[in-house]
């Protein structure tokens, strides 16, 4: 398969190559040449399959022509070592459980997958150390640290600013070891992405040490998030619930809706989608006006969708060949301050007990609001709510359990490496790796 520029300046990728690379050249994103259709065979037995078999047959859509089906099963069945259970909340509307991972939030499957794939292009081309570089101002760390983590071949450097992000979220990516280092910078989040920047361009360098990154528009993390529409569908219809179906997505950089928008291009039978803003709205205006107008992002409590300017609209755009009017009718918007954002977790809690977090509220939300009568609606739960432990328990009231898997987290040992600001310390430091 071949991968185009969104900018449609750049040369024509292979998949290694658009993974390697991230974005392209003219600064676009890449786009898969076609996107094929999957059989109506596929669908009318879908409720029968497992989650790895259905992953397995879209993944197979995307990256069959370039991975070979054995290892590209391999690589699916160890991303998805865990479920995403649909549950119903009240009525209609039913959440998808994303949060099931490693990290608890739907970003584990597209850092999961990324590294297993990259994995796979160093072992075939006998590639040296491949080196990761990632800034971060807290949840993208721990997905890509524990989605690499182990993978034989390449190294993570996780940069974060010095006592900036919660604890929580910290000791998810300095307690691991192995393959992943924590970098920790006497500064800001920006510091931190200047570092990583000035790396990528510094030619001493890059003759030193392979280097690359795990940005969140990279396709190997983009695609792999169409399989949860598709498994949506299917639990949806074992239930007898799939007609008329309606999903929901919190979000950011609206890198999660677009592969639900690529699983509708493959046949998926979904009515329509609905995209849930934060203050953030830029798209919900977009739907409103037609103009895009992107803006500083303002900081809000579902802080992982507090984006101004969504990098994957160039995709959606692709995808509907730049028309408003194609995009208004398969998408509608919503839009939440934090007030209602706080009010829907608290009624849905002492309505249903169902605990939503700060995201997965506004998908909630948009869904209870637009939902008609004859429709059944599936939100994305992205995260979950004992991730937002503070802002949860401060609406709830009481203490919110906090899973296993993140109190493991917590009895980890931290290690980081203490870092200056200024690029040269940090490149003495890569130079010595
Ligand atoms: C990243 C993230 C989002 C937004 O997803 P996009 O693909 O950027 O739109 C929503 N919720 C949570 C919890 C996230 O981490």
């Amino acid at each position: 398969m071949k991968y185009y520029s969104t900018n449609k300046k750049a040369p024509w990728a292979t998949l290694e190559e658009a993974v390697v690379k991230g974005l392209a050249a003219d600064k676009g994103l890449y786009m898969p040449e076609v996107i094929k259709p999957l059989p109506s065979s596929f669908f009318e037995e879908i409720e029968k399959m497992s989650f790895q078999e259905i992953a397995c047959r879209v993944a197979d859509a995307f990256f069959g022509e370039d991975v070979p089906a054995e290892t590209l099963k391999q690589i699916v069945y160890d991303t998805l070592s865990f479920d995403a259970p649909v549950v119903q909340v009240k009525d209609n509307v039913y959440a998808l459980e994303l949060f099931h991972g490693p990290t608890l939030a739907f970003k584990d499957v597209g850092g999961r997958f990324m590294a297993r794939l990259l994995g796979y292009f160093i072992r075939k081309e006998g590639k040296n150390q491949v080196n990761v570089l990632v800034a971060t101002s807290g949840d993208t760390g721990s997905a890509v640290a524990n989605g690499f983590l182990g993978v034989e071949g390449i190294h993570v450097y996780v940069l974060y600013p010095k006592g900036k992000v919660s604890e929580i979220q910290e000791k998810q990516f300095t307690t691991l070891g192995q393959n992943i280092t924590a970098i920790e910078v006497d500064g800001t989040f920006d510091d931190c992405q200047a570092l990583v920047k000035n790396a990528f361009m510094d030619k001493e360098l890059n003759e030193h040490m392979q280097l690359t990154s795990a940005n969140s528009i990279n396709v190997a993390r983009f695609l792999p998030q169409a399989f949860y529409y598709f498994y949506a569908y299917a639990q949806m219809k074992k239930i007898g619930k799939a007609d008329n179906l309606v999903i929901c997505v919190p979000s950011g950089n609206f890198g999660n809706i677009t592969a639900g928008l690529f699983g509708k291009r493959m046949g998926l039978p979904v009515k329509r989608f609905i995209a849930a803003n934060n203050r953030n709205d830029i798209f919900y205006q977009y739907l409103k006006t037609g103009e895009y107008r992107p803006r500083p992002s303002v900081s809000t409590i579902a802080n992982a969708m507090d984006v101004g300017d969504p990098s994957n609209f160039a995709r959606i755009l692709d995808l509907y060949e730049g028309s408003h009017d194609a995009i208004a009718s398969e998408i509608s918007g919503e839009t939440y301050t934090d007030e209602q954002i706080r009010d829907t977790v608290q009624q849905v809690y002492e309505e249903t007990g169902y605990l939503l977090d700060p995201h997965g509220a506004c998908g909630y939300k948009a869904l209870a609001q637009e939902l008609k009568n004859d429709e059944y609606g599936v939100f994305l739960e992205t995260a979950h709510p004992a991730k937002f432990l503070q802002t949860v328990e401060g609406i709830i009231g009481h203490e919110v359990k906090i899973p296993e898997k993140l109190q493991a987290f917590m009895r980890g040992e931290k290690q980081s490496v203490p870092m200056s600001k200024e690029f040269s310390a940090f490149k003495n430091y890569l130079l010595k790796q």
